[in-house]
């Protein structure tokens, strides 16, 4: 297995972002590292840049381990605006399953083929840039809960930013992505 990359032993040390964990899975590609690490890594390796992993992928420009890690690691949103903007960010790192395993299983384009799924999700990540996300409204509730956002995203130099109004669902204490609606980019 190859070394972990120079730049993420320099971005451990400043950072000190769960190094160790972070180290071995990139040493070990499978045995014992969370897969959410591993994903990260598997499918970002040769991109890391220091500044990159430094301030969190859904552009809160606070650090990924007080923002959208704890979620990607597990640890459930408490509300349908952080699980948007953590969506966001598993987009953007390529960690296809915090997609699938947050997505309502009445989402349209919610797939049963979990292997075809992931294989779609990566490459949408893989072919995008994530430029910036803006949230325009969002509206909690007890159960439900709406979130409309501007994603700024470009495919092989061509902008492809969009905006929507997505809705949610809290489903046995967890909530879940569950319909989006393009809107007007504003
Ligand atoms: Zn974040």
């Amino acid at each position: 297995m190859p070394h972990p990359p120079t730049s993420l032993g320099a971005f451990c040390r400043q950072a000190r972002l769960r190094c160790q964990l972070s180290l071995r899975a990139v040493a070990v590609f499978g045995a014992s590292a969370r897969p959410a690490i591993l994903s990260m890594y598997r499918g970002r390796e040769g991109e890391i840049r220091v500044k990159k992993f430094d301030r969190c992928a859904c552009h809160s420009k606070v650090l990924y381990h007080k923002c959208c890690q704890p979620f990607h690691e597990g640890k459930d949103p408490e509300n349908a605006l952080q699980l948007m903007r953590s969506r966001y960010a598993a987009y953007a790192l390529n960690l296809p399953s915090y997609i699938m395993e947050s997505t309502h299983p009445e989402y349209r384009d919610f797939k049963t083929d979990r292997a075809r799924w992931k294989k779609e999700l990566e490459a949408f990540s893989q072919a995008t840039k994530f430029d910036g996300l803006r949230i325009v409204e969002f509206t909690d509730g007890e159960l439900t809960a709406t979130v409309t956002f501007i994603a700024y995203l470009r495919q092989n130099n061509t902008d492809i930013s969009f905006s929507e109004k997505s809705g949610f669902e809290k489903q046995s204490g967890r909530w879940l992505y569950k319909s989006g609606e393009v809107t007007e980019l504003s």
